[in-house]
């Protein structure tokens, strides 16, 4: 079994509330959501962060991006969203399966903290 969380999420050994998916990818929303709308979309293939799966595949970037904006227009974030990779420990990455953070619902605040 895998260690990696967001792995277990992609094998259903770890429930979580998914919103869409297609075949190299899946959203889900965020447990401790900062936002109205905050949904984090994972490719289901594991990379640790942005920079490695770029590095091993950037097919897969668009294929992942293209959820995340589907996510976006499923969850009607039409007068604005913010997609964010926090990418290593002083961007406050605190799992390491590369994810986007899809934010909206709400007038955000820039820059964030
Ligand atoms: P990071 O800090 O790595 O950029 O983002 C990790 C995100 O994963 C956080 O926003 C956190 O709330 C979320 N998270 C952590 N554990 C779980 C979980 O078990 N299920 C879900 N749905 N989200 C989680
Ligand atoms: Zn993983």
């Amino acid at each position: 079994m895998s260690e990696c969380l967001f792995c277990q999420i992609v094998d259903g050994t770890i429930p979580a509330d998914i919103v869409a998916r297609n075949e190299r990818a899946i959203a889900f929303r965020d447990i401790d959501p900062k936002a109205p709308t905050h949904v984090l979309v994972i490719p289901t293939e594991h990379h640790r962060d942005l920079t490695s799966l770029a590095a091993a595949d950037s097919s897969q970037v668009a294929d992942f991006l293209a959820l995340a904006v589907e996510v976006a227009e499923l969850e009607k974030l039409g007068s604005g969203y913010r997609v964010v990779f926090n990418t290593g420990v002083d961007a406050g990455q605190s799992v390491f399966h590369v994810h986007a953070h899809v934010m909206g619902g709400r007038r955000l605040t820039w820059p964030p903290g």
